[in-house]
């Protein structure tokens, strides 16, 4: 009898050149955070962007948001207001930083942070004379937030944005790249990202003064001097040169990547839409979705859990779409502004196999199993 093999949420797809990339680095001894293929790696994000912003290749999407806090001056005491319905990365650097975050929910057309929301917060903070500081929205599961709307309300109110572009590369909204629609952006290149370093992250910032600085916090603050002399806090945030060669070859595919991704988003919407229990994402006009990962809202926790558990049994990795900030042990103290569509989100939505990688046969598998939960 043939064994199926376990399928993966999102696995790392590697497109062929990443290992002479890799060869390079050991062939000329660049093993070190410094080195031609974090230059290039850099180069070819920026070209893929739209070449106007800067990029500075960093050892995680964390880092990269712990560092744009630290651009934009947020230190202890300050409030930030970041996207509640998001992974914890989004919000831990706030606390590294000294800093407290207020969470914001989700609107219901994209499941990213709601701009009426975010301004009855940033009204009440500035009522209390508590002037936000920042602002971390997402664009969660690759689908772009509505820029548009939270810009004008930051504007408004002279707030600068963190983009947490870390699930977006290959996103777009009305044409323009996700990762350059804020101030600072932040992407992520962690294995289930939808193009890996194994890990890495990047920031895209504006101006190549503010590049600069980013990689001086990056690489230990040093000043010049022949000796090692510091007037900063530094971090070791920088990208190894051996990972960014992983990256190099990684860009070569983007393209392939995000539409496998989409190709699989359509798969599963052709097949399980026809069902009433079961809501896929749509693209508001303007919006493109690298769709990293499909998810569905079904009707009931019970129905959502039904699917789960037919597909672990048939060694299909699903997960329930991220738990709210706001409903996390670690953040029960914070102030939020709420309105329920996470929370309902967290409790019907699931995460369906999502990798460029996956065969016709896998996604074949996967929708059989979830046709046939009882009561669909
Ligand atoms: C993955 C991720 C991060 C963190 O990136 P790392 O490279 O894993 O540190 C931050 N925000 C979101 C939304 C993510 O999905």
């Amino acid at each position: 009898m043939l064994t199926k093999t376990k399928i993966y949420l999102s696995s790392p797809h590697m497109g062929g050149a990443e290992l002479d990339f890799v060869n390079d680095a050991f062939s000329t001894n660049w093993i070190a955070p410094l080195g031609p293929n974090v230059d290039g790696f850099e180069e070819d994000l920026k070209y893929y962007l739209g070449d106007e912003r800067h990029v500075a290749a960093l050892s995680s999407g964390t880092a990269s948001i712990h560092l744009a806090l630290q651009l934009l001056d947020v230190s202890a005491g300050d409030e930030v207001l970041c996207q509640s319905f998001t992974f914890s990365a989004s919000a831990n650097p706030i606390i590294y930083q000294g800093a407290t975050p207020i969470f914001i929910d989700s609107e219901a057309e994209t499941w990213n942070m709601c701009p009426e929301l975010l301004e009855i917060a940033i009204k009440d903070r500035i009522e209390k004379n508590k002037k936000p500081k920042a602002i971390i929205a997402v664009h969660l599961y690759g689908m772009p937030y509505k820029a548009n709307e939270i810009n004008e309300v930051a504007k408004r109110y002279e707030i600068p944005v963190i983009e947490d572009s870390a699930e977006a590369l290959g996103s777009t909204y009305f044409g323009k790249a996700c990762g350059t629609l804020a101030d600072i952006g932040i992407l992520s290149f962690n294995g289930n990202k939808i193009i890996t370093t194994s890990g890495g992250g990047a920031l895209i910032v504006k101006t190549k003064a503010m590049k600069d600085k980013a990689v001086f916090l990056s690489t230990q603050a040093r000043d010049h001097a022949p000796h090692y002399e510091h007037s900063f806090v530094g971090f070791n945030y920088r990208m190894s040169n051996v990972l960014a060669g992983i990256g190099r070859g990684q860009m070569q595919v983007i393209d392939d990547r995000v539409q496998a991704r989409r190709k699989n988003f359509n798969f599963y919407k052709s097949n399980l839409d026809k069902f009433d229990s079961i809501e896929l994402l749509q693209e508001p006009k303007g919006f493109c979705s690298n769709r990293w990962i499909t998810c569905i809202k079904t009707d009931s926790y019970a129905k959502r859990e039904a699917i789960r558990l037919a597909l672990q049994n048939d060694d299909i990795e699903s997960r329930p779409l991220w738990k709210p900030m706001h409903m996390q042990p670690v953040f029960k103290e914070c102030l939020h502004f709420t309105n329920g569509i996470s929370e309902d989100l967290f409790e019907k939505g699931l995460c369906l196999p999502s990798g460029s990688n996956l065969s016709e046969d896998d996604l074949n598998r996967i929708v059989e199993i979830i046709i046939e939960t009882p009561n669909l």
